[in-house]
């Protein structure tokens, strides 16, 4: 198998070769290594070769990685956020991929505050119904939006999609579309586009590419960078 760097390179080259072609400037599109269940020496082979944001999804699981790895690394976390560790969350995170309650908005929007800190989120949308584990159902999220665009804490910067697993990268591409639709009714509504530039987090190692055609601006990228994951039960759950 190809080294850390050279495998970061080459999902780079695929990256920015599919955003020129969109017409997408390749900078817009920022490449999350996904390192769930590895440790921290095969992340510090993916920094050592230039890869500074890495997504987990599980906090305890980051906290051990944060403290051992470099403080220039932005970390994102991608899965599912119990409300009972947003204050452990909001202290290791530089962004939250997965709001996906008004009840965690909240409590991040007010845990951020005590903490004297910015935390930039995204809400991840439910798109699929009941196939999907996690998300906010799509009738809340224009309410939540308008919430959300009073908070001075937690700033809401996109949106976020995690689709139903399936084998050809083709059957997700309607879920990236409406993500991206969803995204910019919000924008044109004022509802999003408040703290730069709108935020898409879609597209993993199986259909990244069809992800960027779509207009993501973030890739979770686990599986392409790093390899097979160990297939156990408690890795891929989220805490
Ligand atoms: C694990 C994970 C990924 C990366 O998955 P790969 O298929 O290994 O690239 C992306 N997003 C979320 C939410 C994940 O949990």
């Amino acid at each position: 198998m190809a080294t850390p760097a050279e495998r970061l390179a080459l999902v780079r080259e695929q990256l920015d070769a599919t955003a020129v072609k969109a017409g997408r400037e390749p900078r817009d599109v920022r490449l999350l290594a996904v390192g769930k269940t590895f440790a921290p020496e095969v992340l510090q082979q993916f920094y050592q070769a230039g890869q500074r944001d890495f997504g987990e999804n599980r906090v305890q699981e980051a906290e051990e990685k944060v403290k051992q790895l470099p403080a220039t690394i932005r970390w994102h976390l991608i899965g599912h956020l119990q409300t009972n560790k947003a204050a452990q969350a909001l202290r290791l995170f530089s962004m939250i991929h997965s709001v996906d309650t008004a009840k965690l908005a909240r409590r991040l929007e007010r845990l951020a505050g005590e903490q004297g800190k910015i935390c930039r989120a995204l809400i991840q949308v439910d798109l699929a119904g009941e196939e999907a584990k996690f998300g906010l159902p799509l009738e809340e999220l224009t309410s939540l939006l308008e919430e959300a665009a009073s908070y001075r804490h937690l700033h809401v910067t996109g949106l976020m999609v995690l689709p139903p697993f399936t084998l050809d990268p083709e059957d997700v591409r309607p879920y990236y579309r409406r993500l991206r639709e969803l995204a910019l009714r919000a924008q044109e509504g004022g509802l999003l586009g408040n703290h730069g530039p709108v935020e898409l987090s879609m597209g993993m190692s199986q259909d990244y590419l069809v992800a960027v055609q779509e207009g993501a601006t973030l890739v979770r990228v686990g599986t392409a960078l790093f390899g097979p994951r160990q297939p156990t039960g408690a890795a891929a759950d989220n805490d």
